[in-house]
């Protein structure tokens, strides 16, 4: 196996200076993430100092380490470890002669990111690198970067931001030829105060395209305007996707498939192509726009990205889909646990809606970090949930009283205190038929009770 990073290649990207010669296959910066022949990155946070897993990471099989003080492993002394990774990051990036592809956007980043980096499998030759996880901010770009192997073909990158200014730093690393905006939502409004503004922090993505690159737009959005004049300036080409026939890549015709996918025909610039996406809703066909967009402007296959988009597996907590066995057959589980945000509460909702069900349920947590809008964006939800026909309601948590006060009686719920309380009550209730939808921000914990249903099952 070709070494993923020498020490002199370490110590020339960082500017530091190594204590032996060693090489690496891998880089992490977690302890508990590190693997044989990986390259421990050990970083000072606000709360924990990596220097003190340093014989924890060696144990578990590192290589090498890049450290700011000495240590009595091999490593590379450096000032400032989160800034060498910085480093090696750009490095990874400049040695790489494949196509970058960043994606950015409110909701939506990592199931683009990894319905892409299938799509890229499929219909390109060539190794595909992506970052894993959410790992999308100062610290998750540059590692995901640097982890990038040196003859990739592809590097497909998840970026993420809750402040201005952020996206303008990590694109100018990230170098992407091809850089996606998938939506604009109010998340992490908190830190924004208006929706526009996060339109235009999105928008610095396309600071750091490559000369000639292709900036990728939702075309649906209200923000679709702040995003194509940023594209202007940066972009040599602009594809737009949505459902509007006015999009360069739009829904010509869609209709439901079995298990909860979708058939669509979509317009592209130069063909139409007929493809089923497994994963279920009109947010996922969005995605599957974009990523079709990027698989063009990069010049893959698109008849085998839409081949691969069938085979796109349920995320956790980002709409896995689950039959339990219940009382007399089975009911079905949808987990959204991990994030929620007024845009994806109405995609999923709406989606629930369309679900082949007895009886639609749906239990619903907090829509974390909204700030001053959060009251009126949470009673705001009492429309999706007309939309999705829900029958009943399980609201969890105080953030969502102004919900319970909005529904005014229009549907059956109960409010609970908290996510213990939430299990027990879906336990009796649920029946055969049942299609259930589990959808609340990450801190409401909703997981535990996703893995109670489960784990009973
Ligand atoms: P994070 O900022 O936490 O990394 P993310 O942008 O990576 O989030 P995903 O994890 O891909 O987002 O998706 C989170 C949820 O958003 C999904 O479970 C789904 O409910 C919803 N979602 C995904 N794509 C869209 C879309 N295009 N429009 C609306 N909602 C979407
Ligand atoms: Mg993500």
């Amino acid at each position: 196996m070709t070494d993923l990073w020498t020490s002199a290649e370490i110590a020339q990207a960082t500017g530091g200076a190594a204590s032996a010669p060693f090489a690496v296959s891998g880089v992490a910066f977690d302890s508990r993430e590190v693997g044989q022949g990986d390259l421990f990155v050990a970083m000072k946070g606000e709360t924990t100092d990596g220097h003190k897993f340093i014989d924890r990471a060696f144990g578990q099989g590192a290589a090498g380490a890049i450290v700011s003080e000495p240590v009595a492993h091999p490593h590379i002394l450096v000032p400032d470890s989160a800034a060498a990774l910085e480093s090696l990051g750009r490095a990874s990036r400049k040695r790489m002669a494949g196509k970058v592809i960043g994606v950015t956007g409110s909701v939506g980043k990592t199931g683009t990111k990894e319905a892409l980096f299938l799509a890229l499998d499929r219909s390109a030759p060539g190794q595909v690198h992506r970052s894993v996880k959410s790992y999308n901010n100062h610290v998750g770009v540059p590692l995901s970067l640097s982890r990038m192997p040196r003859d990739a073909a592809y590097g497909v990158f998840e970026m993420g931001m809750n402040h201005a200014g952020e996206l303008s730093a990590l694109t100018r690393q990230v170098r992407p030829h091809v850089a996606i905006v998938t939506a604009i939502a109010p998340a992490h409004i908190e830190f924004f105060g208006t929706e526009a503004k996060i339109a235009q922090a999105k928008a610095e993505i396309f600071e750091g395209l490559e000369s000639g690159g292709t900036a990728i737009i939702p075309y649906d959005s209200p923000h679709v305007a702040t995003l194509y004049n940023k594209a202007e300036r940066h972009a040599g080409r602009i594809l737009t996707f949505g459902m509007s026939d006015q999009a360069d890549i739009h829904v010509m015709e869609s209709m439901a498939a079995p298990g909860g996918g979708t058939f669509v025909t979509a317009r592209l610039p130069d063909a139409e192509l007929c493809f089923t996406i497994a994963a279920p809703g009109d947010h996922w066909v969005s995605n599957a726009l974009a990523v079709l967009a990027a698989v063009e402007a990069v010049g893959g296959d698109l008849a085998a990205a839409g081949l691969a988009l069938a085979e796109m597996p349920g995320l956790p907590g980002r709409g896995e889909r689950r039959m339990l066995p219940v009382a007399g057959g089975k009911a079905l589980l949808i987990d959204e646990s991990y994030n929620a945000n007024p845009l994806s509460m109405k995609a999923t909702l709406t989606q629930l809606g369309r679900e082949n069900a007895d009886r639609r349920i749906a239990i619903l947590g907090g829509m974390r970090e909204l700030g001053d809008r959060s009251v009126e964006l949470h009673a705001g939800l009492a429309a999706s949930l007309a939309a999705g026909q829900v029958d009943f309601a399980i609201l969890v948590g105080a953030e969502m009283a102004p919900l319970a006060d909005a529904l005014d009686g229009a549907i059956p719920y109960a409010h609970v205190p908290d996510t213990a309380a939430a299990i027990p009550l879906i336990q009796t209730e649920m029946r055969a038929g049942d299609a259930v939808l589990v959808k609340g921000s990450n801190g409401v914990g909703l997981s535990r009770l996703i893995a109670a249903l489960t784990e009973a099952a």
